[in-house]
Order: C-alpha cells, then structure tokens, then sequence
C-alpha cells in the first residue's frame, strides 16, 4: 500500500512528502481506511509502530472534508494522552501532518500556570491534546467545553490505568455528546481496558494490531 493509494487529502500527501514518510507503516494501512470511513477503531500498539499518524492523517482528512468553525472554548477532536511529553509529541504531529491545511492544535497538561494554554484554547481549536486531569479541572470551572467534539482519542489506555487516571477519564467522557466517532489505543489489554473500550466504542470498531 501507498499513501497515495488511501486516499488522503493532497494537503495531507504533501505534508507526508515533506517528512519522508514513502508508505504507511502495517498499522497505519490497517487503521487508515476504517477511521476515515467514520468507523470507531481499538488499536493494540506500542508506541514506534507508526500509531501516532495512524490515528492523526485519517482524523485530519475528516477535517479537511468537513471544515467548520471550531466551537469557541472547544475542539472538534479531542486526544487523551498520559503524560505531558507524549501529549506534546502528538500535537507536534497533527501540526506537522496538518501544516498545508491550516489546523490549529492546542495542549492542556498539569503542572503550569492555566494563563497560557487557556489563551491558546480561547477562540476554539481544531484539535486538543490534553492529559486527563488538567483537563477535568477545565472542565470542573467551565473554562473548556467539549460539547463540539466530533471525535474522541484515548491513546495509551493501560498506561492511564497505570497513572490511576481511569475514573478522571470516565467523568471527562461524561461532558462529550453522544454521536462521537472514538478512537481507543493500548499496547495491551488487561481486563479493566477491555471493559473500558466496551463502554467507549460503538459496536463493530475497526481492530487493528
Ligand atoms: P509513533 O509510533 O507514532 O510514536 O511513531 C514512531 C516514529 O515513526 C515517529 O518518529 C514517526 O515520525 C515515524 N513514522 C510514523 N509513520 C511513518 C511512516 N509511514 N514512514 C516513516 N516514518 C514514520
């Protein structure tokens, strides 16, 4: 398989040839053809396997099919990530990938002053990388709103599970609207994952591995 061959956005496709990415990695021909078609996805994969583009070119794309204002104080796609440094890394990716489309991408994490990454949240963006109890914060004062999201990302599940972050990201997923596409990453899947994947994804998702 090609990129070429996906059918991804000419933005996306340049933006692939700029960072030398020649063809998608196993997990990404997998997981691509599903998630642009709307379908929810559980992935099994590490963090090298290429998961990261896997998830953010077929999101990316439905923006660029679908371009609308972001909701202000919102996202249209939300990515949960354990730590700090991982959700840096993703939103350096979306903005990579999403260079000659024009996405905005922001990043709330703990452990700073709420002044700067609430002024890059402010007007509304396309895309948020958030860790899961920064943003229940936010989310407690009012000073985010995640009613606009369209699609819902929890990458590094068991990790989260690791870190005690299970029940913040069960009370997060309460303020989401319900017809959401959702996108659900672990390296493995230990029986409370499994459960959390059943409560988070519509029937028959995509699985890839
Ligand atoms: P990840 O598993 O998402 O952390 O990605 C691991 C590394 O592989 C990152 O440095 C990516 O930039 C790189 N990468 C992802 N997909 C491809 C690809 N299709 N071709 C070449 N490099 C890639």
């Amino acid at each position: 398989t090609k990129f070429t061959d996906l059918g991804l956005d000419k933005a996306l496709l340049k933006a692939l040839s700029d960072e030398g990415y020649e063809k998608p990695t196993p997990i990404q021909a997998q997981a691509i053809p599903g998630v642009m078609a709307g379908k929810d996805l559980l992935g099994i994969a590490q963090t090298g396997t290429g998961k990261t583009a896997a998830f953010a070119l077929p999101i990316l794309h439905r923006l660029a099919a679908d371009r609308k204002a972001a909701p202000r104080r919102g996202c249209r796609v939300l990515v949960l990530s354990p730590t700090r440094e991982l959700a840096t890394q993703i939103a350096e990716s979306f903005k990579a990938y999403g260079k000659h489309m024009g996405v905005s991408v922001a990043i709330i994490f703990g452990g700073v002053k709420y002044g700067g990454q609430m002024r890059a949240m402010a007007p509304g963006v396309d895309v948020l990388v958030a860790t899961p109890g920064r943003l229940l914060d936010h989310l407690q004062e009012k000073t985010i709103t995640l009613q606009g999201v369209e699609m819902f990302v929890l990458d590094e599940a068991d990790q989260m599970l690791d870190m005690g972050f299970i029940v913040p990201i069960r009370q997060i997923v309460k303020h989401l609207p319900r017809l959401r596409q959702n996108l659900f990453f672990s390296a493995t899947m230990p029986g409370e994952i499994e459960k959390l994947a059943g409560e988070l994804l519509r029937p028959n998702p995509t699985k890839v591995s």
